[in-house]
């Protein structure tokens, strides 16, 4: 059995066609990022929409009220930007409080309405970035429960109340929590897919149990007192050989599922590769992990396929590394090889017990 560790990706080594934004987010401080990609956005949206509203005060030829006004506004949403990153920085904060980005916005939209003549309806077009952010990052119907608020602010922005007032709000409305709505629903997909292309990512094709990298991660988290197991399937190329390749993969489904049928809800188990499996039993003694394998023999030999296998057992000692107790359980599963197959080895080197000790056990 070989090492088991992968190198990490470093965000230097993206390749060129790496969508612009993703690589982007590698190369952000990673400050930007506190609290998440929801707050970042929301802190984004701020400091744009402030911008925007800075940018325009000389072009837009504001009165000296309009004026202060925008200033006002525009330095409360840089500070609540900044507040977002201290908030984020102290404690946790609920995914849901992300609304109060697009609340504040509109809040602030309203006030440059109300409080300035005609200019502000250089600004409407800011109001759908809230739905934008909203679908993205919340559920559709949370955009439903803004669009009270976001129909207030057009209204003070735009306040032309003539016949078609009514009907001009509507339209709005429809479109905003439509946008909302198409963002939320390509989001929901999105997540989906990623999800499950995660979940792939970690599962065994052929028994559905964990792969590989599934079991690197597992293997960080062990602690004193579980037992690794590594179990080999004892001449299996010659079942490949005699029966063929499609029987092998089979047998190997087969013992995969049984052995999945014998583990408790905490246990978890991984075919590491070819007709090797490894077993993390949290809070485990070898000796119980042996009448586990036991009573697995016992029905594996009843599926009557004449497949054996052999495995080797060690328990985490304190201040022992899990790669260093997979690697004593693979010395134990070797002995278990060496002694005629169709057997299970506790590890010794690590534990204290004489390998004649173990080796009665089994
Ligand atoms: P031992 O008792 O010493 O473990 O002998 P063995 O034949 O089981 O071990 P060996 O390492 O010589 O052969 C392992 C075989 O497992 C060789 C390979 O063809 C087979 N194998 C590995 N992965 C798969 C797979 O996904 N499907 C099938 N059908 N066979 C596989
Ligand atoms: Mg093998
Ligand atoms: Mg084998």
């Amino acid at each position: 059995m070989t090492s088991v560790r992968d190198p990490a990706p470093r965000a230097s080594s993206y390749p060129e066609t790496t969508p612009t934004i993703e690589r982007l987010l590698a190369r952000a401080p990673a400050w930007t990022l506190t609290g998440g990609y929801a707050a970042a956005t929301g802190r984004l949206l701020l400091t744009f929409c402030a911008v925007v509203l800075a940018a325009s005060m000389a072009p837009l030829g504001l009165t000296s009220t309009e004026l202060r006004t925008v200033v006002i506004v525009v330095g409360v949403l840089l500070l609540a930007a900044a507040g977002s990153l201290l908030i984020h920085r102290v404690r946790r904060v609920r995914h849901a409080a992300g609304l109060a980005y697009p609340v504040l916005l509109l809040t602030a939209l309203t006030a440059v309405g109300l409080c300035t003549e005609n200019v502000s309806t250089a600004y409407v077009g800011l109001i759908p970035l809230c739905f934008v952010y909203t679908g993205i990052f919340h559920r559709g119907r949370d955009a439903a429960a803004l669009l009270p608020l976001a129909l207030g602010t057009y209204a003070a922005m735009v306040p032309f109340f003539d016949s078609r007032a009514g009907v001009r709000l509507v339209i709005y409305g429809i479109i905003w929590w439509a946008i909302a709505q198409t963002l939320a629903l390509t989001t929901a997909y999105q997540r989906q897919v990623q999800r499950r292309l995660r979940r792939d990512a970690r599962t065994d094709a052929l028994t559905a149990l964990g792969n590989r990298r599934d079991l690197e991660e597992h293997l960080s988290s062990v602690q004193a007192g579980d037992t690794l197991v590594v179990i080999d399937l004892d001449h299996f190329k010659s079942v490949n050989d005699t029966l063929g390749h499609s029987a092998g993969d089979a047998v190997l489904t087969g013992f995969g599922h049984l052995l999945d049928q014998h583990l408790r809800r905490r246990d978890y188990a991984a075919r590491y590769g070819g007709e090797e499996f490894v077993l993390v039993l949290p809070r485990t003694e070898a000796v119980q992990a042996m009448t586990m394998l036991r009573a697995l023999r016992k029905e594996w030999l009843e599926a009557g396929n004449g497949v054996t296998f052999s495995a080797g057992i060690a328990t985490i000692c304190p201040g022992v590394p899990p790669g260093t107790a997979l690697a004593a359980a693979d010395v134990a599963l070797y002995r278990a090889k060496a002694a005629g197959r169709d057997r299970f080895r506790i590890a010794t080197d690590h534990r204290g017990p004489s390998r004649e000790a173990a080796d009665a056990l089994t």
